[in-house]
């Protein structure tokens, strides 16, 4: 096996995530080929030495920090392979935003879109099921991937694609998934490619991943508009999700519906200012020019946002690619100043990743707006599943944030929701998978686990204490 790297200070490095959390690890490799990975995994198991995964560390929920034994970056695992028409194929290394870029370059499509898509790898947006804003029309990572390589927890490589059954011996475990977004726990797999997506580097170690493209649209309708309130906003959001749901290829046929409550635009009003009078709320959306063409899509969005009362003068279309910046200027001063106000405040941010369904919105609003300090409610509105930023500026109010948090995914759970939309339960939200799935399907997770990686070698710590 490859020698570790000891050096503490290029170990630092890798300690921590976007989520603060920070670990300690005796020792870093890099590998530069899949063989190497399966020797160092054999290395561990041989000696019961803990390895976990880490990517590219944007996870919110500390899955790739370690807690002693080996850290194994897959930095180097990144070019990029053949792509066709139907397909392209990357190692894990690769940055998802690079890769969808080479895609984009020979006209095809591959939608995935976390927000953090040029921060972090394929490999971690496959190993989390990663979603992002065009979830809403194209569904989570998972769909996209047609083929893994894989190194299981005792070192074998393995090549999974499509179809292929989970081999017999693995107990798979057979839950029913709440019926929302999700990525909160092992999935209950129809294939073995299954089994690995979203397993957040418990159960093997992707190397390789192959995913399935689609037409990329020729050109993309951005949209945004204000709302005086919650209510308008909602009822838009309603109406543009129904004509979408009925017909795909339809004038109001939006990719997605993003939300930005008034806690967002007083943000947005201290960095860039352009922020009408009497709004209450935002939408940003778009939506991909269809055979239809732009004028019939731009006559649909009126009529549907003139009738749900949106400030309909101050609602801002742009098909072009410099008007749509000004446009995504607005949606990204909001987590920024988010960002920056957790900094001025000296204390973190605490932020949900909550879904619920339909008819369980509103009462999830409520309980949203319920927050007891300053916070910004934004995100995907179409598929009900937003991010509720709370900014504690004492350490009292950090531990108020916390617990209403967890109030929060007691009550989505109730509703019928997820405690993790997109990004998944790490070390940070075991807890929370707990409210969500009963004793005996926490138990099913774990044997799929021992099966695998008897020792709990890969990923300790992740998902079971
Ligand atoms: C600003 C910001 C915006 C974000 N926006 C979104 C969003 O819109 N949607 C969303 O879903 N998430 C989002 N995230 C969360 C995060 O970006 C995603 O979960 C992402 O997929 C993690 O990829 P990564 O390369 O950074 O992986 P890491 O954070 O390094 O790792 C994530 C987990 O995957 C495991 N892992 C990584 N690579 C492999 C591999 N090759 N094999 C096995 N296991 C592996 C790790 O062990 C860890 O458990 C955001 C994060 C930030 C900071």
């Amino acid at each position: 096996m490859i020698a570790p790297i000891t050096d503490p200070s290029v170990i630092e490095g890798y300690l921590t995530d976007a989520s603060n959390v920070h670990g300690h690890a005796d020792g870093l490799l890099r590998p530069r080929s899949t063989e190497e990975v399966s020797a160092i995994v054999r290395h561990c198991q041989a000696n019961n030495l803990a390895l976990t995964v880490t990517a590219a560390r944007t996870s919110t929920t500390a899955g790739p920090v370690p807690f002693g034994g080996l850290l194994l970056s897959l930095e180097r695992l990144n070019r990029i392979g053949a792509i066709t028409h139907d397909t392209a194929t990357a190692q894990v290394g690769v940055y998802l935003g690079a890769f969808q870029t080479e895609i984009e370059a020979t006209g095809r499509f591959y939608p995935p879109d976390p927000t953090s898509r040029n921060e972090c790898t394929l490999g971690g947006s496959v190993a989390c099921n990663a979603s992002g804003a065009r979830t809403f029309r194209y569904g989570p990572t998972r769909p996209w991937v047609e083929a893994l390589e894989v190194v299981l927890p005792d070192g074998e490589i393995r090549r999974f694609k499509r179809g292929d059954p989970v081999p017999a011996a693995w107990p798979v475990p057979q839950w029913t998934e709440p019926n929302v977004k999700t990525s909160a726990g092992y999935a209950p797999a129809k294939d073995a490619v299954d089994v690995f997506i979203g397993s957040e580097g418990t159960l093997g170690i992707l190397t390789e991943v192959t995913v399935r493209l689609t037409d990329l649209p020729e050109s993309v309708l951005g949209v945004l508009a204000y709302f005086p309130d919650r209510a308008t906003a909602v009822a838009f959001m309603r109406a543009a999700r129904a004509a979408a749901r009925e017909d795909r290829t339809g004038t109001l046929s939006p990719r997605c519906l993003e939300y930005l409550d008034k806690g967002c635009l007083a943000f947005a009003k201290a960095r860039i200012g352009a922020v009408p009078e009497g709004a209450g709320a935002a939408m940003f959306c778009e939506q991909e020019v269809m055979a239809c063409g732009e004028d019939a899509h731009m006559a649909a969005w009126f009529d549907a946002l003139t009738t749900s009362g949106a400030l309909i003068d101050e609602t801002l279309f742009s098909s072009d690619p410099s008007s749509r910046a000004s446009l995504l200027a607005l949606r990204h001063a909001v987590p920024a100043g988010v960002n920056e106000q957790a900094v001025r405040n000296g204390m973190p941010k605490v932020a949900t990743d909550l879904s619920v369904p339909d008819d369980a919105l509103d009462a999830m609003m409520d309980a949203y707006e319920a927050a007891p300090m300053r916070n910004a409610l934004f995100g995907h509105l179409g598929d009900n599943h937003l991010h509720l930023n709370l900014l504690p500026s004492t350490a009292d109010e950090l531990a108020t944030a916390k617990a209403f948090y967890v109030e929060l995914a007691r009550k989505a759970v109730a509703l019928g929701g997820s405690v993790s939309g997109e990004h998944g339960i790490g070390k940070t939200k075991k807890n929370q998978l707990a409210l969500m799935v009963d004793a005996a399907t926490l138990e099913s997770f774990r044997a799929l686990k021992l099966h695998l990686d008897p020792n709990g070698v890969l990923g300790r710590g992740t998902m079971f204490d």
